[in-house]
């Protein structure tokens, strides 16, 4: 199956670009953090900057690793929840859509939790069902998830859905503690969006599960929040494209969406949570095995976004060390092993600990293997990536560089 020899290895520290800290003194997470194993990657061989978020789009995971991926999200980008759709194993014919159902905790019209306080698998089922019952709209599919993250799907072949390119709808997550009023859904389709909305609330006020919630001291669900919406995406495979098999370790949705729509064989390794808790080394040693099957395999770290959601720079740092530890060493370690190989590291997008949310902006990559002659740069950080003469404007690009070292 495999076209050639050359064995290929992505790590992403999702979020880890970021600004010099005070408390840092002065220095990036990147500079700060011990991380020998990626200043190695990068002295053997490059350093350079790309950006995978164009500014139209919004910044986050699921467009910067579309990017990353090596796929242009200006023309394929159709909306996050399909990607986790995909993740979930949701079928979408071409006229479905699927969109975002956040329970979340609305007071007052101040958004106080976009997770319902974390609410429990269980009780989110139990809410959506209720909803579902009382809707009783054929088209209209709740899929329950895991805790708040649920979907809405629309099937489209009896009444076609009534969205389009200009729905505009908010993610819940960049409303904490902000006013909600200006950002319900907009534009096609809105009206029935608004409506579940707010269907909800009345239904979810007395429900069982919120009345158990408030005597346990814990914040209710007052709603649904929906967002996210949009169609499949149509990905060609990244076979067809770049005539390489892939493999993806993530635990995170969006990303193993993301490897099913493009034909990459996902890989569960058990302790891998998404969170700061998770079980490097066990990741480590799922890509270590996984060299052997495919040619490019891929690693996702969520930690390093996650500390950065709570604006916690120690805990940022030590991701870093822990991902430099347990993964990027023991497979540079086996690749250099090989007959031909190349690695790279790379974020997604920048999450500053100063707004504690993503951003636009270029992220720091280092390459180094077959081929790859030293740039002259000895340490992978925000700054080094910074005045380096390697970018990419369009960070989709970078893959193809990446693979054969063409397209620069
Ligand atoms: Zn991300």
């Amino acid at each position: 199956m495999s076209g050639e020899l050359m064995k290929y290895a992505i790590v992403i520290p999702d979020g880890c670009a970021d600004e010099p800290q005070e408390s840092l003194s002065g220095k990036t997470p990147l500079q700060a953090a011990a991380t020998p194993a990626m200043d190695q990657i990068a002295a053997d061989g490059v350093v350079g900057r790309a950006n995978n978020v164009p500014e139209s789009l919004p910044a986050g995971s699921a467009v910067a690793n579309m990017s990353l991926l090596g796929y242009d999200p200006l023309e394929h980008f159709t909306g996050r929840a399909p990607l986790e759709a995909a993740a979930q194993g949701i079928e979408l014919d071409e006229q479905d859509w699927a969109i975002r159902c956040n329970l979340v905790t609305i007071d007052e019209q101040v958004m106080r939790s976009f997770t319902a306080d974390q609410i429990s698998t269980d009780e989110s089922r139990q809410l959506l069902e209720a909803l579902s019952a009382q809707v009783d709209n054929p088209a209209l599919q709740f899929v329950p998830g895991v805790s708040y993250r649920n979907l809405l799907i629309y099937r489209g072949a009896q009444s076609p859905a009534p969205f389009g390119a200009d729905t505009r709808t908010t993610p819940p997550h960049d409303l904490t503690d902000k006013s909600v009023l200006n950002d319900h859904p907009r534009g096609p389709g809105s009206d029935l969006l608004n409506h579940l909305m707010s269907e909800s609330v009345d239904l979810f006020a007395d429900h069982p599960v919120n009345q158990q919630r408030r005597q346990q001291g814990k914040l209710p669900a007052t709603n649904v929040w929906l967002w996210g919406q949009g169609r499949r995406p149509a990905l060609k495979q990244f076979a067809e494209l770049y005539d390489r098999q892939g493999a993806m370790i993530t635990a995170v949705d969006l990303l193993r969406g993301l490897a099913a729509l493009i034909g990459w064989q996902r890989i569960e390794v058990p302790g891998a949570t998404g969170y700061t808790d998770t079980d490097y080394a066990a990741k480590g040693r799922a890509a270590v095995a996984a060299l052997a099957d495919t040619d490019v395999v891929c690693v996702h770290v969520e930690a390093t976004d996650e500390a950065s959601h709570e604006g916690d720079v120690e805990a940022k740092v030590k991701a870093l060390e822990e991902i430099d530890r347990h993964i990027v060493a023991p497979l540079y370690d086996a690749l250099s092993k090989q007959a031909e190989f190349r690695i790279l590291v790379s974020p997604d997008h920048p999450t500053p600990l100063r707004t504690k949310t993503h951003s636009h902006g270029p992220v720091p990559f280092a390459i180094a293997g077959t081929g790859v002659e030293a740039d002259g740069n000895q340490t992978y950080d925000d700054v080094t990536a910074a005045v380096s003469e390697l970018a990419f404007g369009e960070g989709w690009k970078l893959m193809k560089y990446f693979l054969d070292l063409t397209g620069k």
